[in-house]
């Protein structure tokens, strides 16, 4: 393998920071890749985040282009269907399809993003620089002001990939710096989730069937389980922020316990910690992020800091991932000049993630309304007839 001499930076060593440095690596380059959170290998990440995630088609095919979906496959769990719990505890599965190959896959976030950071570092050519918070960049001179406990560091680049998430700081930045103030979108949900965690049983067995998707759709809020390869599950509540029955109005103890008496009564007695998760979790924001422009100079944004999605389509990772392939493929189409580049996989991209925004944020209707409704069932056989 040649060595590449460009200067590469890789902002934020989440799913595709990680991803694309691997990728990178794996085509003679050399890349740094900063993160302003500690290095999630030697340190646990706190409670309530998305725990786990849903892979799909798109993100197994850019895990197999970076040759990893081997050593990735013991981390997945098959998930061939919805499960839908009704109120009255009843189960009823919707498969995904009618082979048993049809499934998307539950994968731990940790465990995913630390099989991509040892892959990269295993390359040589990766390094990775944890709890350094970028601060501030510079278009114009290609480089960036970071703080790294005490000390501010100034780094300089010949191209930066920013993988910086939502809460894009790089984003922020480009929008400051751009002539055009309408270059993104952020628009928040008037949902929000919580995390809650449902253990193995006595003997460390799964408690509910650990090959699909739980649902516990309410038609105006729903909860959601995955599962764990330690056979737990992770549960997510999504509710809206204000109304009656909400983030805002379930405040008591009392409230909770009522809640989940009338509306998960099959699964209350399985979460032993229900108030303290409900209580101490981090109620987590969602929302989508639409950009015009993707790049700035010698910097692109990729991932959520270029298109977040709300997680209802469970996408976002794979889509992100499916952006790292894009750069990839695009690189070699151009045989690795990196002029044009920026705008090559902009063009190959913003659709497919618009699309996405769009289908994800639809799809939370369908999960948590529609699917109660016996004619969709009908129409979907139909659909798919
Ligand atoms: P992130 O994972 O957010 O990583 C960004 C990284 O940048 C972080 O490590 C952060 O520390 C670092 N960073 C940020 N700012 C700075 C800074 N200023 N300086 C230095 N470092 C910085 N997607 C799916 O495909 N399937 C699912 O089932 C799914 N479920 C989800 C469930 C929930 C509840 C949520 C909220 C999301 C879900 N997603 C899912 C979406 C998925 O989590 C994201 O799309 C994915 O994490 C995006 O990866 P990323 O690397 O772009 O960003």
């Amino acid at each position: 393998m040649s060595e590449r001499s460009d200067n590469i930076v890789i902002l934020g060593a989440g799913l595709v920071g990680s991803l694309q440095a691997l990728l990178l690596a794996q085509q003679g380059y050399r890349v740094r890749v900063y993160d302003k959170l500690p290095d999630i290998r030697k340190q646990a990440m706190s409670a309530g985040r998305s725990i786990n995630l849903a892979l799909a088609s798109r993100g197994r095919h850019a895990l197999e282009q970076a040759g990893v979906l081997e050593k990735a496959e013991s981390l997945l769990i098959p998930m061939r269907g919805r499960m839908l719990h009704n109120p009255q505890g009843e189960q009823t599965l919707q498969p995904y399809g009618s082979r048993e190959s049809e499934a998307i896959y539950s994968v731990s976030r940790a465990g995913l993003v630390s099989l991509l950071r040892d892959e990269a570092e295993a390359t040589g050519r990766v390094a990775f620089y944890f709890e350094h918070h970028c601060d501030s960049l510079d278009f114009a001179e290609n480089h960036c002001q970071f703080s790294h406990r005490d000390a501010d560091i100034h780094i300089e680049f010949d191209y930066m990939l920013a993988c910086d998430g939502a809460g894009s700081v790089t984003r922020q930045q480009m929008q400051q710096h751009s002539d055009n103030a309408t270059t993104f979108s952020s628009e928040l949900l008037d949902h929000a989730y919580k995390e809650l965690y449902l253990p193995p049983d006595k003997n460390g067995d799964f408690q509910l069937d650990k090959n699909a998707l739980h649902v516990w759709p309410r038609d105006d809020y729903m909860m959601i389980g995955l599962p764990n390869p330690g056979g737990d599950f992770t549960l997510t509540l999504f509710m809206p922020k204000t109304g009656p029955v909400s983030f805002e109005s379930i405040d008591n103890e009392s409230a909770l316990h009522d809640l989940f008496d009338a509306q998960f009564a099959d699964i209350k007695a399985l979460i032993p910690n229900l108030e303290g998760d409900y209580f101490n979790n981090p109620t987590g924001k969602l929302g989508t992020v639409r950009c015009e422009q993707w790049y700035q100079n010698n910097v692109l944004l990729l991932g959520d800091a270029a298109h977040a999605v709300v997680p209802f389509h469970a996408q976002g990772m794979n889509c992100g991932f499916e952006d790292c392939v894009a750069v990839m493929e695009a690189l070699e189409n151009s045989n690795h000049d990196w002029s044009g580049l920026f705008k090559t996989v902009q063009m190959a991209r913003q659709n497919n993630a618009n699309a996405i925004a769009d289908m994800s944020l639809e799809n939370y209707v369908e999960m948590r309304a529609a699917v109660n409704d016996p004619k969709f069932h009908l129409k979907k056989r139909i659909a798919f007839a």
